[in-house]
């Protein structure tokens, strides 16, 4: 079968090879690939500066974010042929640790999880796959193609999960939220805060191309330029860009018992001058949190179906902004300037 693979750690080794097609075990579903969405993190893998292989594979199949339909699944999986499903991405630690033993894989304290399509398991851009029922998640026929946003509405999922807790710890009832960075991580962070009835505002650089229509579609407000410029105090800042000074503007504006949450994952080598003394002060006398968030639990992604399902279906296919067919495969991982999210279709 055909697989979108790399060589982790080799920059240029992108390639669409033929590969054994897998085997399921008796308790594990077929899954035809339908599609794979494309995020910074696949780009990082292929660029050679993350990712690594299963051990003695020598490739990696690319893919975390997923859409599949089930060929073959066993009597009592809860699973049958022609069901559409989304793979959780990670794996919990073989020891495992007691976040992972708990299924908060997510949460993993070891650092020992594996995850599919990153890190020492082949992912899901593949023809067909192998999927344990207990890490997929089922695609209701009213999401049907868009479920290809269900892992990273997960991963915002999550955030914002954290974000309530965080809040009701902080004696916090969040009215409004800044999200920076309009990227599919930012948009679907947004979409979550309107459907919590937060005033919206998202930044970005963007001034052309189909963000700022989506935010406005929203509901939410549009903002341009330094973080400094943006006329709100908000409750909850997401960021969603990992830009190292974006980072720290963030951190600095949070207000009274204020929540920042990093999602960014930010290349490091990157030198600021910061005036830290100043932003702890912030910190300390606002009783700010400031926390990151990856992953997501099985949870996350079950609550990540409810808010897409919830979510104007027309807002979903706009965000998509290219799906690319398996043939022109290379096309997928080339980005354009007026992407938000790249689909490449396998089936
Ligand atoms: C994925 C997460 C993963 C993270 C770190 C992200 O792109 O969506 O599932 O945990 O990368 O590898």
């Amino acid at each position: 079968m055909k697989a979108v693979t790399v060589e982790p750690g080799i920059d240029g080794s992108l390639d669409l090879r033929r590969v054994p097609s897998p085997e399921p075990g008796p308790a594990d579903l077929l899954v035809e690939g339908v599609a794979v969405g494309i995020c910074g993190t696949d780009r990082e893998i292929i660029a050679g500066t993350y990712g690594t292989s299963p051990p003695g594979a020598g490739y990696l199949i690319l893919g975390h974010e997923s859409l599949g339909r089930v060929v073959r699944a066993p009597t009592d999986s809860g699973f049958e042929a022609g069901d559409l499903v989304v793979g959780i991405v990670r794996r919990p630690d073989p020891e495992p640790c007691r976040c992972c033993a708990s299924g908060r894989w997510d949460m993993c304290l070891n650092g020992s999880y594996t995850e599919r399509g990153i890190k020492g398991l082949h992912g899901y851009a593949s023809e067909t796959y192998v999927l344990e029922p207990r890490f997929a998640i089922r695609i209701g026929s009213e999401l049907g193609s868009r479920g290809v946003l269900v892992e990273p509405t997960s991963v915002v999922s999550k955030a914002w999960r954290k974000i309530d807790d965080l809040a009701a710890h902080n004696c916090l009832e969040p009215r409004s939220a800044l999200i920076t960075g309009a990227g599919p991580i930012g948009l679907l962070a947004a979409l979550l805060a309107t459907q919590k009835g937060l005033d919206v505002h998202v930044l970005d650089r963007a001034t052309h191309g189909p963000k700022p229509d989506l935010v406005a579609a929203l509901g939410a407000t549009y903002h341009r330029g330094p973080v400094s410029d943006v006329d709100v105090r908000p409750d909850v800042l997401v960021e969603c860009t990992g830009a190292a000074a974006v980072v720290f503007d963030v951190i600095s504006m949070s207000g009274p018992n204020g929540i920042v949450c990093l999602t960014g994952v930010s290349a490091p080598g990157r030198r600021l001058t910061i005036d830290a003394g100043e932003i702890n002060r912030e910190i300390v006398l606002e009783n700010a949190i400031v926390f990151g968030s990856v992953n997501a639990s099985r949870e996350d992604y079950e609550s990540a179906v409810v808010s897409l399902a919830a979510a104007d279906q027309a807002w979903l296919d706009g965000l998509i902004t290219r799906r690319v067919p398996l043939d022109r495969w290379r096309e997928a991982y080339e980005p354009r300037p007026d992407d938000v999210k790249t689909v490449l279709e396998l089936a």
